[in-house]
């Protein structure tokens, strides 16, 4: 497909999502707004005033519309805050001089609004007000959509894509990943990531070939321009020579007949060698087809993150529409059971709607999970609700993200009496004794499992989360990620010591994050004991497998023998080599 004068140009990434893709690259850049500077003739000057009421009276009907949508949803208070912005738009000093602005420089109107807005933005910061402080954050909010509207610009969704493509970009959000349509995507490239971020996550669920942490993807890959990207490792082929495509073309058949060994024991039991059940279960994110959910051989869904259904549209849904989402999946896989995450938005997961207005510092310690459910309550009950009458469908439970102390899961599980009582009130049908989990992905209840066993009945480990937590290794900075150990012995240790106090309270405990997923961490993490995995459906062919080759009296040696290490490297290896010799064997046997 290469123009044979185009020279191959090999990239190297972090693999992110497995499989080879080829095709076309479609570039995007999500870059700060670019104002253009120009000067306007005389004559065109009352075009430019006009061109400014337009914008003012557009960004005035988005912004009423959002404010309405809050107010219904979450109430007044909530609302307030887009009642500011508008005040911003009928300011008639920042109005009347960018008029002036552009009669005295004769310059474009976008341009002269920005040059305005700088001014009383650089002098109200230097005021030491909290008021003040807050109308600045107002000004840029508003002038940045003011400005949008003038320039003409739509937000870009990768779901508005026609052609199939490999979409290369700085970086992709997990709503960007929601909105994805079928077989439009051929893969993604990006500059910044890493393998947990939940833009990955999602890409991986939904079988997107995806490499990223590539840093200079973005320039020097044009749009237009023919990719064969390798998402088991990591590569991107600029312009790939016919050797490339020959190769990879090579390594898919391979691929193909090791997933045929893999698939021939999907429906097996989830059973060792040596007659230990496993509980394997499917990671989901709610989007995906029943039907081909169910070929996946899990033994119920042990995360199903709701993040998705919240992400996809600019509106939170109703509860009718989440009891149909949790319905479906509760009956899909009835009589197994569907642990429903309640919202773990915030992190890299934020939305627009006015709930999570400000950017945070430090957004992955900041306003997350159950700690923005806590205190947006309203939403935190209708998910509840929702859940809670999904119940009756099968057999679901729910689970907290991100608890952090016992007293907050004491908090929640009081909201979800509440919930109880209004559909009790409302005469609707639910399940009363439905299952109640929490998280463990935050140090602080890594080390309190004894006083949340108390106000739980089951527990599920997210490694992505206590990874970067206990390491101090923000999840999703490429800069950083070669300290993101799962191998770290601090993890080692930590996970073991969950394990423990768990079962000294006699409380199940599974690993949902992605580790679990991953075949050569999945046997130490069966033979420390732990009682569940759960996997991305398509990870979970691997592992059934490897669970059926193996033997629990090995994997427990083998956790003793890491527990006992102190470097990364030699626990890694260790790893490797057990699961070449165990498991690489067994399937070479099948080849
Ligand atoms: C985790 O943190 O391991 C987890 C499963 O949750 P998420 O990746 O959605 O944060
Ligand atoms: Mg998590």
């Amino acid at each position: 497909m290469a123009p044979p004068d185009k020279e191959e140009i090999i990239l190297k990434g972090i693999p992110a999502s497995p499989g080879v893709g080829h095709g076309p690259a479609l570039v995007f850049l999500q870059k700060a707004l670019d104002i253009p500077s120009f000067e306007v003739s005389a004559d065109k000057r009352d075009h430019e005033i006009e061109r400014f009421e337009q914008a003012l009276v557009e960004t005035r009907r988005q912004i009423s519309e959002i404010r309405d949508e809050i107010r219904d949803k979450l109430g007044e208070e909530e609302a307030l805050i887009f009642d500011a912005h508008l005040l911003v738009l009928e300011d008639k000093a920042l109005i009347d001089d960018t008029i002036r602005e552009v009669e005295e420089t004769g310059l474009n109107i976008e341009y002269c609004l920005q040059q305005v807005c700088s001014r009383y933005i650089e002098a109200f910061q230097n005021i030491d007000d909290s008021y003040i402080k807050e109308r600045v954050t107002d000004i840029k909010d508003v002038s940045h959509r003011l400005i949008s509207n003038l320039m003409g610009h739509t937000h870009f969704r990768i779901g508005n894509i026609s052609d199939q493509t490999i979409i290369v970009s700085e970086d992709l959000t997990p709503s960007d990943i929601a909105s994805i349509e079928e077989g439009k995507v051929l893969g993604l490239v990006t500059d910044a990531g890493s393998r947990t971020s939940h833009a990955v996550i999602m890409a991986r669920s939904i079988e997107v070939p995806a490499v990223v942490g590539l840093k200079e993807a973005t320039v020097r890959i044009q749009t237009g321009d023919i990719l064969l990207i390798d998402g088991y490792d990591g590569i991107v082929i600029l312009n790939p020579s016919k050797d490339s495509l020959y190769r990879y073309g090579k390594l898919k058949v391979e691929r193909q007949s090791i997933q045929r060994v893999f698939d021939a024991e999907i429906f097996k039991p989830s059973q060792t060698r040596d007659g230990h059940k496993v509980e394997l279960m499917a990671n989901i994110e709610g989007f995906e087809d029943p039907e081909s959910l169910k070929k996946c051989g899990a033994d119920g869904v042990g995360l199903f993150r709701t993040e998705a259904l919240f992400l996809r549209g600019d509106k939170f849904p109703k509860e009718e529409e989440q009891f149909e989402a949790y319905r479906l999946m509760v009956e899909t896989f009835k009589p197994h059971p569907v642990i429903i995450r309640t919202l773990d938005l915030g992190g890299d997961k934020t939305i627009g709607s006015g709930l999570m207005e400000y950017l945070e510092d430090n957004p992955f310690m900041g306003f997350r999970a159950i700690r923005f459910c806590l205190e947006n309550t309203e939403v935190f009950k209708t998910q509840l609700r929702a859940i809670l009458r999904a119940g009756t469908y099968g057999n679901a439970k729910i689970m907290y993200p991100m608890i952090s102390s016992h007293k907050e899961l004491i908090e929640a599980n009081q909201i979800l009496e509440e919930a109880k009582d209004e559909l009790k009130a409302s005469g609707r049908d639910f399940d009363a004794d439905l299952q109640v989990g929490s998280m463990i992905e935050v140090p602080s209840a890594a080390y309190t499992i004894d006083l949340l066993a108390d106000h739980c009945q089951f527990f599920s480990i997210g490694t992505n989360d206590l990874i970067q937590y206990l390491l101090a290794v923000d999840r999703v900075n490429d800069r950083i990620a070669h300290l993101y150990e799962p191998n770290h012995p601090a993890v080692m240790r930590t996970l073991k010591s969950i394990i423990d106090a768990a079962h000294l309270k006699d409380i199940p405990v599974g690993v949902c994050g992605e580790i679990a997923g991953d075949p050569l961490y999945a046997i130490l993490l069966l033979g420390m004991g732990m009682d569940q995995l759960s996997v991305a459906p398509t990870a979970l062919p691997e592992i059934k497998f490897m669970v059926r080759n193996m033997n629990m009296k090995d994997a427990k040696e083998l956790a003793d023998t890491i527990l006992g290490l102190d470097d990364p490297i030699s626990i890694y290896d260790h790893l490797r080599d057990f699961y070449s010799h165990h498991v690489g064997a067994e399937i070479r046997k099948h080849l």
